[in-house]
């Protein structure tokens, strides 16, 4: 039977989702935050899909590492890094908590505004910035790396 909501995955799912997390992600040195490799929505967070089932990384993280998620709770960022699902850099808050967060975000967190890629990576740690037609950018190496090897992976599945 297809479960109709994702807590329907745990605990029957827990080990091996936990194992397919883990393996697209890449912890960062800087941060110890574990930063998906895979999708993320417009949001920065990660998205996979669970028996047909798509949700964010963290929730998923949460739920093969950490357990339930109870009803009104939501699953949230301790270290504000959206692209981040390492389970102990997330926990459980009501839904107030976690809008009342996002509306304060980048003032209160750890790390100031900017100081991270779209995927999570600390810029302090991965990025050069490069002249690009006259002006200057700021280029995470990380990203970079990770799209290097997709196409790597695209050219071997094609060829
Ligand atoms: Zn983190
Ligand atoms: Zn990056």
């Amino acid at each position: 039977m297809t479960p109709r909501v994702i807590e329907e995955i745990t605990p029957r799912y827990g080990v091996k989702l936990a194992l397919r997390l883990a393996s697209r992600a890449e912890e960062d040195r800087a941060t110890g935050c574990w930063l998906w490799t895979g999708r993320l929505d417009q949001h920065g967070y990660g998205k996979i899909k669970v028996n047909n089932i798509h949700t964010g990384t963290h929730r998923a993280a949460w739920l093969a590492y950490r357990g339930d998620i109870p009803s009104g709770l939501v699953v949230d960022h301790l270290c504000r890094n959206r692209a981040c699902l390492n389970p102990w850099h997330l926990e459980l808050v009501t839904v107030r908590v976690n809008t009342r967060r996002g509306a304060l975000k980048g003032v209160v967190g750890k790390w100031p505004r900017g100081s991270f890629c779209i995927r999570g990576h600390a810029y302090s740690e991965h990025s050069v910035e490069r002249q690009h037609g006259g002006y200057t950018r700021r280029i995470c190496l990380a990203c970079e790396r990770i799209r290097t090897r997709a196409h790597k992976a695209r050219i071997r599945a094609a060829g």
